[in-house]
């Protein structure tokens, strides 16, 4: 089937370790608990819940106010909202003169340049006819002429007489922070389609007549105060009345449209929006210059004014939100992943054995299931004169006798069914099985064993007891003992246990009673299984394999031998049921 090739018919799902602890459960629903409040918080505090739409606005404003002002070489004069606000300053803005310089009667002419801008001369050699720069009032005419008693400066062609006046100090408007601003502002969040101003649906007439915007006792008024403006901006009007500057009226709208919490209500904060340090800072302030015109007796005149003042920027922010089920679900499964801390803080509990270090080890071995690559094999070695077990790594360079040991684990012989197998053997089981293949020797033990199997003793090199056959692979170059001294093939148990065909017979049926015998590689197969279970029991650590030592596999061997004198070998890998590997060939 191909969707079975592709993987498509299959479903993997996760294995998960179930800890019966009383412990780690109320430490994980405390932990589980807390993460849910603090999501619950958190989308209260956030309104998660709520889908937001960013306002759309206009502006329109107003200024107020009159001032008589006294000008140098004019006198008193009354200014109006038509002359202290001047020409629109563009969206949203709108701008209130605090102090002016007024240049009266200026003519087309010839004049002396004003010293800061023009260099000073003495003959007019030093002048440039024709001349003029970024700074020059006018055209130089080439001539040298007198601009005060002591200094001489070069002439110019220009609007005579040149400004020539510092701004004054204290500011002339000073009393414009008296004027006052209505500012209307009409907002739309397109997305739920609402539409509101800052001149709310409650007020009345008389409430907005007369009322000034106070941030405690009247929030909500959209008249302001100028003066309020600048303070509130933590600035001093008079100073800043002096050289100009620009200051900014935020508009926020921070609006909830759900029925039951609904509000929409703007929040008025204002900021200096220029350079504050105006000491520090070279050209501060701000300022622009405007003429008025006049024909007299047919010579056109102008009079100039240098107008400093303050520039108010309105500028507003805003969203609107409203509840929003796919938002809510959005929000839900974003959260989702911080209960994965509960797992990782608990994991880290247990595994750094600060939890309890019984439970690490027991919770270590059945949750982690660790498989080796066929090519970084374990092996596990038992010698006759060690009480241990050795797990070995299988090496490409030593025989498995000489590599050292990466871990050592004690053995646990399993008594009770060695018991039941001796007690079967002294019982005495049935022998004259169907024999299918007499000739082989299989099933009945061979006493006429040829001599030349015997081991030829004392030729391997890493051999201890004298007895090991010689062996091909490193792995399989391994002896029953670590030390020199007697071979195990030599002890009694041995021949009973391992070489005994009732033995192996009772074995096999122990394991499948319905087993037909009728080949010698049945019970050679089945010797190594019983050796297996002899001294490596349940005990050989999972990963690893065990493996027989060379001299017990020649006298196996020598005991069952094959007609064509082929072996497959007990099989290295991992421990197979006992039964398919009485079976096995
Ligand atoms: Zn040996
Ligand atoms: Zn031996």
């Amino acid at each position: 089937m191909p969707c079975v090739l592709l993987n498509l018919c299959e479903y993997d799902t996760q294995k998960l370790v179930k800890i019966k602890s009383v412990k780690l459960g109320s430490l994980k629903w405390t932990l589980n608990g807390v993460i849910l409040m603090f999501i619950c918080i958190m989308l209260l505090w956030n309104k998660g819940y709520q889908e937001y739409d960013p306002v759309v606005s206009s502006v329109t404003t107003k200024v107020k106010g009159v001032a008589k002002i006294n000008i140098p070489d004019i006198g008193e004069v009354v200014w109006d909202v038509v002359d202290h606000s001047g020409i629109s300053q563009g969206k949203n803005s709108f701008f209130v003169a605090t102090n002016v310089i007024v240049t009266q009667n200026q003519k087309q002419g010839n004049c002396p340049e004003v010293p800061p801008y023009g260099k000073l001369c003495r003959t007019d050699k030093d002048c440039e006819k024709g001349f003029s720069d970024q700074y020059s009032h006018g055209v130089q005419t080439g001539a040298c002429v007198k601009f005060d008693v002591m200094k001489k400066t070069c002439e110019v062609s220009t609007w005579c007489p040149i400004e020539n006046k510092k701004r004054p100090r204290p500011a002339l408007l000073a009393s414009a922070e008296n004027f006052t601003v209505m500012i209307k502002n009409n907002i739309r969040f397109p997305a739920f389609n609402y539409i509101r101003r800052n001149i709310l649906p409650e007020m009345k007439d008389t409430d907005l007549k007369g009322c000034i915007y106070n941030p405690y006792t009247n929030p909500y008024c959209p008249i302001f105060r100028l003066g309020d403006i600048v303070s509130e901006a933590k600035e001093n009007f008079e100073d800043m009345a002096v050289e100009g500057g620009a200051i900014g009226i935020q508009i926020n709208w921070d609006c909830d449209l759900n029925r039951i919490f609904h509000s929409c209500l703007p929040k008025y904060t204002f900021r200096r929006l220029d350079e504050k340090e105006s000491n520090k800072t070279l050209y501060p302030g701000f300022n622009f210059r405007f003429a008025r015109y006049s024909t007299v007796s047919g010579v056109e005149q102008r009079t100039l004014f240098k107008i400093y003042g303050i520039r108010f920027d309105v500028m507003v922010f805003g969203k609107a939100g409203k509840f929003s089920i796919i938002q809510l679900i959005i929000y839900i499964g974003s959260t989702l992943s911080y209960y994965a801390l509960t797992t990782v803080f608990l994991d880290w509990l247990i595994g750094t054995s600060c939890y309890s270090k019984e439970a690490k080890q027991n919770y270590s071995e059945r949750k982690f299931e660790s498989v080796q690559d066929r090519e970084e094999c374990f092996l596990c070695v038992s010698f006759v004169d060690e009480d241990k077990l050795r797990v070995v790594k299988k090496s490409r360079k030593k025989t498995l006798q000489q590599t050292k040991a990466l871990s050592l684990h004690q053995r646990k012989n399993d008594l009770a069914s060695m018991r039941t197998l001796i007690s079967v053997m002294h019982c005495g089981p049935s022998r004259g099985l169907p024999v299918q293949n007499g000739q082989s020797g299989g099933l009945s033990r061979n006493t006429d064993t040829p001599l030349l199997e015997k081991p030829q003793s004392g030729s391997q090199a890493w051999c201890q007891c004298g007895c090991c056959v010689p062996a091909a692979t490193l792995h399989e170059q391994l002896c029953c003992r670590l030390g020199k001294g007697r071979c195990i093939t030599s002890s009694p148990i041995f021949s009973t246990l391992i070489l005994n065909p009732s033995v192996l017979e009772t074995a096999l049926f122990y394991v499948d009673p319905l087993a037909e015998l009728h080949e010698g590689a049945q019970l050679r197969h089945g010797a190594y299984s019983q050796f297996i279970r002899w001294r490596f029991g349940d005990s050989t650590p999972r990963d690893a394999v065990p493996v027989i030592p060379s001299c017990c596999v020649g006298r196996i061997r020598a005991e069952y031998p094959s007609p064509d004198d082929k072996y497959s070998g007990p099989r290295l890998h991992q421990t197979t049921p006992p039964q398919a590997e009485f079976n096995a060939q």
